[in-house]
């Protein structure tokens, strides 16, 4: 893990597991592989893991596998490489799959012992009946009637059989609808891509986990609050099959405003071509927000905080990169970049004739991230901005080099700063000046910079059940901007995270090559404004 995690894993943050042993829990993180990882699958594995190690306990990694007509290898391979990236280290990997068998031996103990009973009623009809707490009409057929359908129909799939379901027999009329009946094994002809076509039907959410939780030797459940109303149905499993009890323990989902945390919806933004993959930078993934500039000390730091609230909340992105930028701006190195619209050339009297390199600290303040070789030059390009804002006679101070005297400035016909004759005066104190700035060496020796900054994807803070994603796409998301960098950058590696000085933190998406420019990514520092 990262250093931040383990400094937590001293303290519990009010974190308090009912019945938990020393040494004795056991957690588990149960991911679909129906997608990439978001931000808030994250807050659950790091949770797990975090509960896990505060009581010296285990955590278990579980593929929930049990809808193939959403799954596949390719979700699965990336949430293995995700949970890795972010520190998380399970003391064993398991497969809802691997318990198929066990799984269909169980539900047929159900069955017989008039606890399930297979179910043709139609969909919307069944729906109906449980809104309205009205029995299925099939909820009293004979046992061995369900068992066959169990045993011969729905396991071959055959056309009978996939107009089945079986549901557990609770209760047609609790006010508690999660126990109105709930479906436990359906139907799908669709291949597995782990146990290919040897099963035809395959078990529900609702059955698999408790189940599933107890064989694994589970002491403690973590599930969002969402799923409190079915807590009774999932200790009424364990019950009706004499398992082994389990805790369940509940924590707030993670909410972000403007944004859609759910694969399903994510996957739809991915076909639709509105991002460039699910590792696109506008997206709540695991990927998206490293690429972003999101540290993995950064994330474990914000979601410990977090940690047992069970307050549903629409969080503030500006909240995470806040506590991100605590982790980078010690760390970043800081390089320069001018602005690459009308940047406006100095010409410095008294400075050497030809450029000459020396080295300089990566970062004032600390000694650890290195040295960079600045370029002095007897001509150095500023940021339009910064021209503007001088006087003739004004005495400034260029960063990491010294004071200089304004002497004259240049101006076209529309008021644009060409260019600024000025002095070095290296013995002025740079503490007396009001103006520092940034500036690079007027050479060819510079790297060209694409600098880009994004927007949320969604105009509306929180979408509504019925509300259309398609009628709240923002509409402009991404946004370019050119640069000069100073040719120090080019030492960078992609994935780097850097400080251009009084511009912000960036993270290089893509390093320069001979015909494109380098490509950084703007890092909010949890002040942005955002822009919809
Ligand atoms: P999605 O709708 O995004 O697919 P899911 O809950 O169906 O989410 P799973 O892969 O089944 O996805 O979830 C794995 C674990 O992550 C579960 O324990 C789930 O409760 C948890 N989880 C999912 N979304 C969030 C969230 N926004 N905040 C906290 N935990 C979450
Ligand atoms: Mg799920
Ligand atoms: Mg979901």
């Amino acid at each position: 893990a990262t250093s931040t995690g383990k400094k937590a894993h001293s303290a519990n943050y009010g974190i308090e597991l009912i019945g938990a042993e020393d040494g004795k829990v056991v957690t588990r993180f149960p991911p679909e592989p129906s997608g990439y990882l978001h931000i808030g699958h994250a807050k659950a594995a790091i949770l797990n893991q975090h509960i896990a190690q505060m009581y010296h306990g285990k955590m278990i990694i579980r593929f929930d596998d049990t809808n193939p007509s959403k799954e596949n290898l390719e979700f699965q391979q990336s949430i293995i490489e995700d949970l890795e990236l972010l520190g998380i280290k399970a003391e064993r990997t398991t497969f809802s799959s691997d318990y198929f068998d066990t799984m269909y031996d169980l539900a047929e103990k159900l069955i017989s012992e008039d606890k399930a009973y297979a179910d043709d009623t139609p969909q919307e009809r069944m729906r109906a009946e449980r809104m309205d707490g009205i029995p299925s009409s099939r909820r009293n057929r004979p046992v061995q009637e369900s068992l066959d359908i169990f045993e011969n129909e729905m396991k071959n799939g055959t056309e009978i059989g996939l107009t089945y379901c079986i549901r557990a027999k609770i209760s047609p009329d609790d006010p508690n609808k999660a126990l109105r009946d709930p479906v436990i094994y359906r139907c799908n002809l669709t291949p597995h891509h782990r146990t290919g076509t040897t099963w035809k039907m395959y078990p529900t959410y609702d059955f698999c986990v408790p189940v599933v939780d107890a064989i694994e030797g589970v002491t403690h459940a973590l599930r969002t609050i969402e799923y409190r109303d079915r807590n009774a149905q999932y200790d009424w499993m364990l019950n009706a099959l004499n398992l082994r009890k389990v805790h369940i323990w509940d924590f707030s989902r993670l909410n972000f405003v403007r944004t859609l945390l759910s694969k399903r919806k994510l996957q739809w933004f991915v076909n639709e071509g509105l991002v460039t993959g699910w590792d696109d930078p506008r997206f709540p993934t695991v990927r998206g927000v490293r690429r972003r500039g999101m540290t993995v000390e950064g994330l474990w730091a914000f979601i410990i905080a977090q940690g047992p609230s069970k307050n549903i909340i629409n969080l503030d992105w500006n909240l995470i990169w806040a506590t991100n930028k605590k982790v980078i701006d010690p760390i970043a190195p800081r390089h320069v970049a001018v602005a690459a619209e009308n940047p406006v050339v100095v010409t410095l009297a008294g400075a050497p004739e030809k450029p000459y390199t020396e080295k300089r600290p990566r970062h004032k303040k600390n000694p650890e991230v290195g040295e960079k070789d600045v370029i002095f030059a007897p001509s150095v390009l500023i940021d339009q901005a910064d021209g503007q804002s001088f006087a003739e006679g004004e005495e400034v101070t260029l960063m990491d080099w010294g004071n200089v005297i304004v002497n004259k400035i240049n101006k076209d016909d529309r008021g644009s700063v060409t260019d600024i004759d000025a002095t070095l005066h290296l013995d002025g104190d740079f503490r007396k000046t009001k103006k520092k700035v940034t500036w690079i060496a007027n050479t060819d020796d510079v790297v060209k910079a694409d600098l880009v900054d994004f927007d949320l994807l969604i105009t509306k803070d929180k979408l509504e059940e019925n509300d259309k994603v398609e009628d709240y796409l923002t509409p402009q998301t991404e946004f370019h901007s050119s640069a000069i960098a100073d040719s120090s950058v080019k030492t960078l590696k992609e994935g780097d995270i850097i400080q251009f000085e009084r511009k912000g933190y960036y993270r290089l998406d893509k390093a320069p090559t001979a015909t494109s420019p380098a490509v950084f990514f703007t890092i909010p520092d949890g002040k942005s404004v955002q822009r919809y």
